[in-house]
């Protein structure tokens, strides 16, 4: 079947729906077991989506894991309380005291927050690494080095990662190759056919879509599956039913509203290039993004999420131009309905690559579903901010 069609019809099991189109919401706890043979059952089968205990999950629960595994690709997926949760549970499953950790510079930053201030502190050595190292990521390697993190495109500069060249060395090193899919979605990568082992989405951004939940998820290849289960367990995971419906209601969406995002996102990208005002496009469709090449031969198009840098101007001019934009509010997160603008300050301090290059003034934008002539008028009255008080 085709990916449209499995959209629609994904984790829609009549084990899960009953006679519903879609999966009930179920807010459980304690589950009743009716007879001894009927709890022995439950005790030998915890792990196989039955009914046992509410933070082992419920059909609301189950319903939304074979969706995603289905879609992303993986032996099964979980269900964490937020992205950055899933995340750390991705790390603290697989990493002990003494491993080494190979973390991509251009990482989200709380993820480097993560590194920095738990994993390290734990005993965890972390080395940050150029996200365009590709094949290069094999000089890095330690006797004790046990995951590589990858993140396509990087945090705000959306540099684009080699992943299959990086699979390459990860599996010929017995070394798990973990990827922040966020960006990717459903619709614009996939994870398994470019040799990742472990995928993590920020499903507050597209999956969800709507910007009124938060949710993480996992998805693991069968070799590093039960491993991945056991400690999420132990280490106490589950997410709420209300917002797994909202995820999964915003699954149904996701390709006409990417494809939106996308064609908006491209327009607006293509007349900020003509501005004076704009230096870099750091959209992975043009060429001024790192990684442009890679993007154009391992994904499946883009979406609503790039920044641009600008030539000459001082934080009194962005201000100006941020203070005065309508329809682009001011806040973090993105991949929801509408458009978002947001400017990092502090980029030097989250790069660790003493060759990095500082882009100056940085503006992101998450184009949203409003018309985009309506978007470049916003942006072209707040340009109009910009230069008056440059
Ligand atoms: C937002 C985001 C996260 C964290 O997700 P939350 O649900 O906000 O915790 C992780 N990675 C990337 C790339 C993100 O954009």
């Amino acid at each position: 079947m085709k990916k449209d069609t499995k959209i629609v019809h994904a984790g829609r099991d009549k084990k899960w729906t009953g006679q519903a189109v879609n999966p009930p919401v179920y807010h459980v706890s304690t589950i009743l077991h009716d007879s001894v043979a009927d709890l022995k059952y439950a005790l030998k089968n915890f792990k196989n989506k039955i009914w046992y205990y509410g933070r082992r999950g419920t059909p609301t629960h189950y319903a939304f894991r074979e969706a995603m595994t289905e879609l992303e690709g993986g032996h099964d997926c979980l269900i964490y309380p937020s992205g950055l949760a899933a995340i750390n549970a991705a790390l603290l499953s697989f990493l002990s005291s003494g491993d080494h950790l190979l973390m991509v510079d251009t990482a989200y930053g709380p993820t480097r927050v993560l590194c920095n201030k738990v994993l390290t502190r734990m005993g965890i050595e972390v080395t940050y690494y150029d996200p365009l190292i590709g094949s290069g990521i094999g000089t890095l390697l330690q006797e004790n080095t046990k995951v590589i993190f990858t993140e396509s495109p990087g945090s705000v500069t959306m540099d684009i990662q080699d992943i299959p060249a990086i699979s390459k060395v990860a599996r010929a090193n017995d070394i798990i190759l973990m990827l922040d899919n966020t960006y990717g979605n459903l619709i614009n990568f996939d994870p398994y056919a470019h040799g990742v082992d472990i995928s993590i989405q920020a499903a507050t951004k597209y999956i969800v879509g709507h910007s009124d939940a938060m949710l993480g998820t996992i998805t693991a290849s069968k070799k590093y599956w039960s491993k991945l289960y056991d400690n999420s367990f132990f280490m106490g995971y589950t997410a709420a039913p209300d917002d797994i419906n909202l995820a999964m209601r915003g699954i149904r969406t996701i390709k006409p509203r990417i494809k939106q995002h996308e064609q908006s996102a491209l327009k607006i990208a293509n007349w900020l290039k003509a501005r004076d005002e704009v230096d870099l496009i750091l959209h992975p469709a043009f060429p001024d993004c790192p990684g442009h090449e890679i993007w154009k031969r391992d994904f499946n198009g883009s979406n609503g999420l790039f920044s641009f840098t600008l030539k000459a101007g001082n934080e009194e001019a962005l201000t100006a131009l941020l203070d005065n934009l309508k329809l682009f509010k001011m806040g973090f997160s993105w991949g929801g309905f509408e458009s978002l603008v947001m400017s990092f300050y502090n980029l030097k301090k989250e790069r660790d690559m003493p060759n990095w290059d500082d882009y100056g003034l940085l503006i992101r934008l998450h184009v949203g579903l409003e018309d985009a002539d309506d978007l470049i008028d916003d942006l072209t009255q707040g340009f109009e901010h910009f230069n008056k008080a440059l």
